[in-house]
This record gives C-alpha cells, structure tokens and sequence, in this order.
C-alpha cells in the first residue's frame, strides 16, 4: 500500500513528531496554515472519517484524548481548531485519517 502517513508513522519519510503511543501518532503539517499547525493520526491505516466504525474507533477515541495533551503542549490555552476533511468535496488530499490541530492565534470565523 502506498500511504504517506503510514510511511511517516514507520519511520520511512521523516516528520517533525509531537507525540507518539502505541495508537497515536502525530507531527507537524509541513505546509502550515496557522503558527501551531499539527496532524494527528491513528497508527492503523483508516483511509478517512468516512471509514470509523466499531472495530477501529478506539484509535478515534484515543486521538481524542491526546489532542487536549499536545494542547497543553503546544500552549494553545486561547483555543483551537480540530478539523477532518473528509472526500473530494472536503478536499481531503491524504487517504489516510488525520486530525488537524489549529491554533496559536485568533483564526477566521469561516470554515468552508
Ligand atoms: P488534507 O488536505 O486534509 O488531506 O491534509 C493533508 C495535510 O498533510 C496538508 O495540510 C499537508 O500540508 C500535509 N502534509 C502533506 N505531506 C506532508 C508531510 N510529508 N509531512 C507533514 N505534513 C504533510
Ligand atoms: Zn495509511
């Protein structure tokens, strides 16, 4: 299989890691859209949001539970933004879950 981010996570194509567990991976987008700009993602290859189910949703719930870790982290006391793109219409440009982390600023109120 040819997926970015499971390249990223076996060590293969480096990344600037935040965080790691045995169901969590994450690390800095390298195109970043605000000061603090991280991808969280699970360690199993989901190819989108459009993929979660009751096998695999453990992985959601722990990245869940990370995200507010890497917050505190990253010092984005003033709030965040999590987002998913999900699809063509999303513009999803990686077939594999991630989780964008935004922040370190005031972002815009438009979403789409
Ligand atoms: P999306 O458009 O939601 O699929 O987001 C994919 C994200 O992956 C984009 O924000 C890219 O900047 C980011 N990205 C692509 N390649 C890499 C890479 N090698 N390392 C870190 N981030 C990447
Ligand atoms: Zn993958």
């Amino acid at each position: 299989m040819d997926c970015l981010f499971c390249e990223i996570i076996k060590g293969n194509i480096p990344s600037s890691k935040v965080y790691e567990d045995e169901y969590v991976y994450a690390f800095r987008d390298i195109n970043p859209q605000a000061p603090v700009h991280i991808l969280v993602v699970p360690k199993v290859h989901i190819s989108s949001a459009d993929e979660i189910n009751a096998e695999n949703s453990v992985y959601v719930a722990k990245i869940f539970e990370v995200i507010p870790e890497i917050a505190k982290n990253e010092s984005l006391g003033g709030g965040y933004r999590v987002i998913t793109n999900c699809g063509a219409d999303a513009c999803q440009s990686v077939k594999h879950l991630h989780f964008h982390i935004l922040g370190g600023a005031q972002l815009i109120e438009k979403m789409g």
